[in-house]
């Protein structure tokens, strides 16, 4: 595999990073994860310019401007040779000293890595996943705003713990107020009454690229769409429910904290839903030439 380091093409084997990053010692940083399907580069603009709000918000200088990182990302998939794959886009705040002062690391660093993913077994994208909620709450915006897309995901990763303690391959976060917020790593969706229902941003959840589309392709298909504050009244009592993010593509989950979701199959919003994400991923974004 290569590697883009900073700008550099490298092997794996050289694509090595300081253990005075603090990217890696205090989680200085912030990344995206970024899908390609058949040679397109799945809304690459988008999430650079996520990458580099998550920046602002932390006072993280990217050395690189954004058509920079564009290129450099499309540079990094064509190097690896694959048509199909996962991106991971990453900025550190750079090597400092064992302070955590942001100001002593003197340049912000980035890689590319342009790989393979597979986030669950195909048998789920077909039956569905069984999740539970989670005691361990969403991080708060005045904490650490869920919108930052940053290197510290131990909050998310707790929750993974927790869910995994119960047999459960996946977790649903509430926020601080008792309100249904995301998964892990993923936003959460519902289907009640036909309409396609997802907490607000405002519940503490990050503004996902998948989501969007998602809400996108709804309306045009004539579906409902509305944002807004719901409970685990809502997860249970729900019609269908699926997970969207990157790596996870479009999953139904068909039973939640033991409660079985509509009929316990994928339901058809979800599976049209399913169809319809495929459709755009081959054609929305930046072309790898
Ligand atoms: N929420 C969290 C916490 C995430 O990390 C992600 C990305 N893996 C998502 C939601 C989904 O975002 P996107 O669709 O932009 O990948």
């Amino acid at each position: 595999m290569i590697i883009n380091l900073n700008g550099k093409l490298v092997p794996q084997e050289l694509a090595v990073v300081s253990v005075f990053d603090h990217g890696l010692l205090y989680g200085d940083g912030v990344f995206e994860g970024i899908r390609f399907y058949s040679n397109n580069i799945f809304k690459l603009e988008e999430h650079v310019e996520r990458l580099f709000d998550s920046a602002k918000v932390i006072m993280l200088n990217i050395a690189v401007s954004k058509q920079q990182m564009i290129e450099e990302t499309v540079k990094t998939v064509k190097a690896n040779g694959l048509a199909d794959g996962y991106i991971r886009l990453v900025v550190t705040r750079g090597v400092g000293d064992l302070g955590l002062d942001p100001k002593k690391c003197k340049e912000s660093f980035y890689f590319i890595i342009a790989g393979k993913i597979t986030l669950y077994p195909e048998e789920n994208y077909l039956n569905g996943l069984s999740i539970t909620t989670v005691a361990v709450r969403r991080s708060t915006a005045e904490a650490l705003d869920p919108k930052i897309k940053s290197l510290n995901y131990l909050n998310n990763i707790m929750a993974k713990i927790e869910a995994g303690n119960h047999g459960s391959p996946e977790a649903i976060m509430i926020n601080q107020q008792g309100y249904v917020s995301e998964a892990t790593g993923d936003n959460v969706f519902i289907i009640k009454k036909g309409k396609l229902i997802t907490p607000d941003l405002s519940a503490g959840v990050l503004d996902g690229i998948t989501r969007d589309t998602v809400m996108v392709l709804a309306r045009e298909a004539g579906i409902k769409v509305e944002e807004k504050t719901m409970t685990r009244y809502d997860l249970y009592t729900a019609d269908e429910c699926f997970l969207t993010g990157t790596a996870a593509e479009v999953i139904p989950v068909v039973k939640i904290d033991a409660r079985v979701i509509g009929d316990g199959k994928p339901g058809v919003i979800t599976k049209k839903l399913q169809n319809l994400f495929h459709g755009v991923t081959k054609t929305i974004g930046v072309k790898v030439v």
